[in-house]
């Protein structure tokens, strides 16, 4: 079994006090549902001496507003609150449906938002016990000098695997984030670096007090869709969130981001330009899609075939975007094409 190093619990009763002491430990990081950061301690990812818990902090509403003024989410809230609530039906459905399909049930009564914006960057040579690692020589995330995956490489590239990070992205939220020097509101996609150790522009202090999703203009469309290998369980190995604003049957708005294809979430927004201005067909959405999937530049570094996951981003974008747009699923086609590139 393994056990965690022996450390220090702080708990403090406001964001200011948390703040404070995580200025004044050097060696200390946040947790709040511990769903990440437990089973990466136990197996030595980070050299921690001091937990500091936010979950003795204040607590309000997990969720307040509503699509015409805007919503504000608080970074505590749970996976499983945020999965089922009313708030977040409607134009803002894809990030019910990204926190609903995080692993387990159990996992998601204990993680929270926050947490999940921060999860730390996986792969197959890190996401190891610190036996496994040593076995194979460590590598540069912790404890090691090379990358094993891109052997010249002189960056790590473990792939950001949060599910509501590209959502975010897509809503075009916001987060607060509250530290000794103040409290700042930033663009989610500002939270991220593309590198997969320094991953985050949050500073050590900061604790992530709210997500802001701004209002809906008229009608708005959101999906996710995730890739993996055991629905009821994993990790996404690929992440697509679209969010589409109309007027009328015409797409005014399109915002997209994959998430899993890289060290940081990757806004796809660009590419689902041409959708502007248009009542997207079968045809276009098709073509879009093709488009899109450029940026997805998956490595061999978490489950299943990188060749595989690169053909897939096409494929669950076109899902993502014909759902968004109201078409009928293509199952028949898109199932064959799954299991041609599983086999
Ligand atoms: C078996 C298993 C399967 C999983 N599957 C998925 C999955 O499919 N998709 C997915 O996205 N995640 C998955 N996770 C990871 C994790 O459970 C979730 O991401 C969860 O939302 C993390 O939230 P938490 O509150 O438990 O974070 P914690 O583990 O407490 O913290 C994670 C990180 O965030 C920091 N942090 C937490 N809250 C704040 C805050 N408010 N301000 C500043 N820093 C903060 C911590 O310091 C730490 O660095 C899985 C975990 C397990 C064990
Ligand atoms: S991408 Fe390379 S450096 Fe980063 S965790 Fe994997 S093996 Fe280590």
């Amino acid at each position: 079994m393994l056990r965690l190093p022996r450390l220090r619990y702080l708990r403090p009763r406001t964001v200011d006090e948390a703040c404070e002491m995580a200025a004044s430990n050097p060696g200390s990081m946040f947790i709040a549902g511990g769903t990440d950061l437990v089973p990466n301690l136990k197996r030595r990812q980070f050299d921690v001496s001091t937990l500091i818990s936010l979950n003795a902090l204040p607590k309000g509403s997990a969720v307040a507003g509503d699509a015409e003024r805007g919503v504000e989410i608080r970074a505590g809230a749970t996976l499983d609150e945020l999965a089922a609530h009313p708030a977040l039906d409607g134009p803002y459905r894809a990030l019910a449906q990204a926190c609903g399909l995080v692993s387990t049930p159990q996992v998601r009564m204990m993680g929270t938002l926050g947490g999940n914006l921060l999860v730390d960057p996986r792969c197959n040579y890190y996401n190891q016990t610190y036996s496994w690692r040593k076995a194979v020589g460590f590598c540069m995330k912790k404890d090691g000098q090379i990358c094993l995956v891109a052997r010249s490489s002189p960056r790590c590239w473990a792939v950001s695997s949060s599910d509501s990070a590209p959502v975010a992205i897509a809503l075009n939220a916001q987060v607060t984030l509250h530290g000794v020097e103040g409290t700042r509101t930033i663009q989610a996609a500002s939270l991220y670096k593309d590198d997969g150790i320094d991953y985050s522009t949050k500073r050590r202090d900061e604790v992530i007090t709210t997500m802001h999703l701004p209002p809906a203009e008229g009608r708005v469309t959101s999906v996710y869709w995730k890739l993996r290998r055991r629905p009821s369980f994993d990790f996404p190995i690929l992440g697509v969130a679209v969010a589409l604003a109309w007027d009328g049957g015409i797409v005014r708005e399109a915002r997209g981001a994959l998430g899993a294809v890289g060290s940081h979430p990757v806004d796809i927004s660009a590419f689902l330009r041409p959708l502007k201005e248009r009542r997207p067909d079968e045809d276009l959405i098709a073509q879009v899609a093709e488009a899109a999937d450029k940026p997805s530049r998956p490595l061999d570094n978490t489950d299943l075939s990188h060749y595989w996951r690169k053909r897939m981003t096409k494929v669950y974008i076109e899902r993502a975007l014909r759902e968004a747009c109201g078409l009928p699923p293509l199952e028949g086609r898109l199932s064959a094409q799954v299991k041609a590139g599983a086999s």
